[in-house]
């Protein structure tokens, strides 16, 4: 069996959009794509289509993932990747996907989107958000075709169990596709789900470099997946996904001396979170802090609306986590600058002085 069994009939068939890019390569003088001949009076020659799939791009994305070419789809952010994931394995009206909440909402907004029901099976609060995975497998159905699992997760910062990452990608072999989120793998120590895709081809791994790279306003997401997966997506992308200022910009993050300062700023920034995690536990306007192993931290305040509103008018805006059952009482916090940090930590302390 191939794991396209598991996408829709109708897109196997389907004869893909074949844009001018795609049909030629090379040669000097292009005269094929209706493009204007000049380029505006811009740094960038902005006149011609980028490629839809930058060769290089995937070469520098496979290397820094530690895959083969053929195993990377590059879009619009994590975010395309997941749309087209949905798209490409959903039909509308027939199958589902499973999420365990509270996680990242857009695995559900792009099932409803598509018609797709949605099946939760929470995170259970009490063993610090560990995922249930016999209740997943229990929740399984002919109809299932994506499992969404975000790790670290996001909004709740923990990993999730190699052992129980290995024991879910062999249960839904030829049942449903595995989808992990590790848009902020960087933060954390935990080995990428990447080591799985030599042995289950139904296991996605979805990358940015929205996060630790710094490149959030470029939308640069990354889908890693046997060969199957990636021609699937491709067949359904829009035909030039990626601007060009956007690969320019993601092949400058990709050279030595730009990813020696990531690296760099990776460091401040987990030393960054721990100062933060003990002094927010410390404050006795906070109830809990959830460990993190991501760039963000949520924690439990005895206000949190009192709290998120006296921030906001100091001009310091988080998230608030009240629409996420079980975090009512939550807000989440992202890692900025020492500077950002100590000025958050100043301001809920005059908040309970006030108070
Ligand atoms: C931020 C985030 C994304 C979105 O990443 P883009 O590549 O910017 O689209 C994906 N998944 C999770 C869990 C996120 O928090």
């Amino acid at each position: 069996m191939s794991v396209l069994d598991l996408a829709r009939p109708e897109l196997r068939a389907l004869q893909p959009y074949s844009s001018a890019r795609m049909e030629a390569t090379g040669g000097k003088i292009w005269l094929n794509a209706n493009e204007l001949p000049w380029a505006q009076a811009s740094e960038l020659a902005l006149n011609r289509y980028p490629e839809p799939q930058p060769a290089e791009l995937l070469d520098g994305l496979a290397q820094l993932y530690g895959v083969a070419r053929d195993q990377v789809f590059v879009g619009r952010g994590s975010d395309e990747a997941i749309d087209l994931l949905t798209r490409g394995f959903c039909a509308a009206g027939a199958s589902n996907i499973i999420i365990s909440p509270p996680t990242f909402g857009m695995y559900a907004v792009a099932a409803r989107i598509q018609g797709a029901a949605v099946r939760e099976v929470p995170l259970r609060a009490e063993r610090g958000y560990a995922l249930d995975v016999d209740a997943l497998l229990a929740a399984v159905s002919r109809q299932t075709r994506l499992v969404h699992l975000c790790t670290p997760n996001n909004p709740t910062g923990n990993c999730l169990p190699p052992e129980q990452l290995e024991r879910l990608a062999e249960a839904l072999r030829g049942r449903a596709v595995l989808v992990v989120d590790e848009a902020y793998a960087e933060f954390s120590d935990a080995a990428s789900a990447t080591r799985l895709l030599p042995r289950y081809d139904h296991v996605v791994v979805l990358r940015t470099l929205s996060k630790a790279h710094g490149l959030a306003g470029a939308r640069i997401g990354v889908a890693l997946a046997a060969p199957e997966i990636i021609e699937l997506l491709r067949r359904i992308m829009p035909p030039y996904p990626l601007p060009c200022a956007s690969i320019a910009a993601a092949l400058a993050a990709l050279q030595p001396e730009a990813l020696r300062l990531t690296g760099e700023r990776l460091l401040l920034i987990r030393l960054q979170r721990e100062l933060l995690r003990a002094a927010l536990a410390a404050h006795p306007c906070v109830l809990e802090v959830l460990p993190s192993e991501a760039n963000f931290l949520a924690a439990r305040f005895v206000d949190a609306a009192g709290i998120y509103s006296r921030l906001c008018a100091a001009g310091i805006i988080v998230r608030s986590l009240q629409k996420y059952p079980g975090l009512h009482d939550a807000l989440r916090v992202s890692v900025g600058t020492p500077e950002e940090n100590a000025l958050l930590l100043a301001t809920l302390n005059h908040v309970q002085r006030a108070a």
